[in-house]
């Protein structure tokens, strides 16, 4: 049995995206700038995505602005509010607890000159919200928080945070919370998502540009995509990503109740069946994800385990997970967890491909494989 439990890193791209990717590379392969009808039928194309993309957020065709992943669509984000809007404040407020794709961009405005400020979470990695009032000031012009937690599921109150936010811009790196949760009444002005988090595919992301908000151009030149992002399109993945976007928000309510079934099936079972674990997602948390330390074991270990019998996990973010001297979660050092309690934690995370006949499968191994691991420690 397969069981892919590590839909937080990526999905598997629905079929239905690899062919419409495939019909796209074969048949229209013109360049969408081309005045001839080959390049009229690719544009098309990416017209039809556009649309399925702005839909799915409540915006219009002109506000969405195509990337290459989630991690450039936070580094326009980012680079591009910080640098425009320069003269107007120096301070951008972020959490302790954001994507890399954010953190590293932040570190680079500091050595800029910019002063960012990190606001702290929970336990359950709940932002600290009199904390993030105290800090947006006069001199804010950039707030950055993602609305859904990767390693823990968390669901941020973006909505709440933009009523708050004075002149500043919201900014939300919504990857993870793209498909899961309602952002079209987020009221963020911008928004990062990424295509290979909904089964479509990696190497494409977009990026929502509340109308009004001017960038400086990410990438100079040809000036596609209303000269913010200069660069021939890449057709099949904007296609494939529109397709994925149909598909994934065209059944949306199912597709979450059955994350949502998965990972209550798996949490209860664990909680009931292992003793010593701790729940490090919240209960209102994204049906996508569910954290959990197993005491006494080390969650690289359980990994390996796991993965010989077929059941495919990740000990934090995948991004940071397999880079040495990276390896204790920057989130769950936030959230307060002691060396320990990160050491043995796993993050399950689910998409609706999963079963319950697969949870059951999932329980009975992951509790052998700790029961083994307490009684033997480390045995590999
Ligand atoms: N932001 C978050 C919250 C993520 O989880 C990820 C990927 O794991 C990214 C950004 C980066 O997205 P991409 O892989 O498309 O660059």
């Amino acid at each position: 049995m397969l069981v892919y439990l590590d839909n937080s890193a990526t999905t598997r791209q629905y079929d239905q995206v690899t062919e419409s990717m495939t019909k796209v590379m074969k048949d229209y392969y013109g360049n969408p700038s081309s005045l001839h009808t080959l390049g009229y039928e690719a544009e098309k194309l990416v017209k039809k995505a556009r649309k399925s993309i702005a839909q799915s957020l409540g915006a219009s065709d002109d506000e969405i602005i195509f990337t290459s992943c989630g991690t450039e669509s936070d580094n326009t984000a980012l680079y591009g509010i910080a640098h425009s809007r320069r003269r107007q404040g120096n301070k951008i407020i972020t959490s302790k607890v954001e994507h890399p794709a954010v953190l590293e961009a932040c570190k680079v405005l500091e050595k800029e000159g910019f002063h960012v400020e990190y606001i702290g979470v929970d336990k359950k990695c709940r932002l600290d919200m009199d904390a993030l009032k105290r800090a947006i000031d006069d001199d804010t012009i950039l707030v950055s928080i993602m609305s859904v937690n990767n390693e823990t599921g968390t669901i941020m109150p973006i909505e709440e945070i933009a009523g708050m936010k004075k002149n500043a811009i919201l900014h939300t790196d919504a990857v993870q919370g793209y498909g899961k949760v309602d952002l079209k009444n987020c009221r963020a002005d911008m928004i990062s998502v990424s295509a290979h988090k909904i089964h479509g595919p990696k190497g494409m992301g977009a990026l929502y540009v509340k109308k009004g908000i001017n960038l400086p151009p990410y990438m100079a030149g040809g000036g596609q995509e209303r000269g913010y992002r200069s660069g021939t399109e890449n057709v099949p993945g904007i296609v494939g990503f529109g397709r994925a976007v149909e598909l994934a928000f065209g059944d949306f309510k199912r597709r979450v109740n059955s994350m949502s079934a998965s990972r209550k099936y798996l949490l209860d079972g664990i909680s009931s069946n292992i003793k010593d674990v701790i729940v490090n997602s919240p209960a209102d948390g994204a049906a996508s994800v569910l954290n959990i330390s197993f005491l006494g074991t080390r969650g690289e270990v359980l990994l390996h385990t796991l993965e010989q019998d077929g059941i495919f996990v990740s000990t934090g973010s995948a991004c940071s997970s397999n880079k040495k001297g990276k390896g204790q979660s920057h989130v769950l050092g936030a959230m307060g967890l002691k060396p320990k309690e990160i050491e043995g934690a796993i993050r399950f995370s689910f998409s609706e491909f999963n079963t319950i006949d697969e949870m059951d499968y999932v329980l009975d191994k992951v509790e052998k494989a700790v029961t083994r691991f307490r009684r033997l420690g480390s045995f590999r």
